[in-house]
């Protein structure tokens, strides 16, 4: 069931979640730039969320920002697969994406992308999975 919520307890997260992608995907965390394994990653194919398994993005999307984490310019669904959340955090007004099934937490979204959405999810590797389709 694609759109039925994972409800997992911390726990269980920690044993699912490596240390890495635990301190990011349930402690907000963020990796460093230029260290993740999909900022310069263009292949063809779905990025789904770590943690679940939830498709978020696909490499249509993608797109080189040099901000050196993945960027993609919209999200895959209807607007519902990933959740917006204002966030005060580190003295900056930012807006934090969630994945909408499990919410773990994916990175940021900004207006400042240069594609036609003019959106930048801004989003760590550590949070993603990618599963690569040949078919298309
Ligand atoms: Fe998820």
């Amino acid at each position: 069931m694609e759109n039925q919520k994972t409800n997992k307890t911390e726990e269980e997260w920690k044993k699912i979640l490596t240390p890495q992608q635990y301190y990011v995907l349930r402690q907000k965390g963020t990796e460093p730039p230029f260290s993740g394994k999909y900022y310069m990653h263009f292949e063809k194919g779905i990025y789904k969320c770590a943690a679940c398994g939830y498709e978020l993005f696909s490499s249509d999307m993608k797109f080189e920002s040099h901000c050196g984490w993945p960027s993609f310019d919209d999200e895959l669904g209807n607007n519902d697969r990933i959740i917006k959340h204002p966030d005060y955090s580190h003295g900056m007004i930012r807006t934090e994406i969630l994945c909408a099934r499990c919410g773990s937490h994916l990175g940021h979204l900004f207006d400042d992308g240069p594609t036609k959405t003019g959106k930048r999810y801004c989003v760590n590797s550590l949070s993603i999975e990618f599963e690569p389709k040949n078919d298309k």
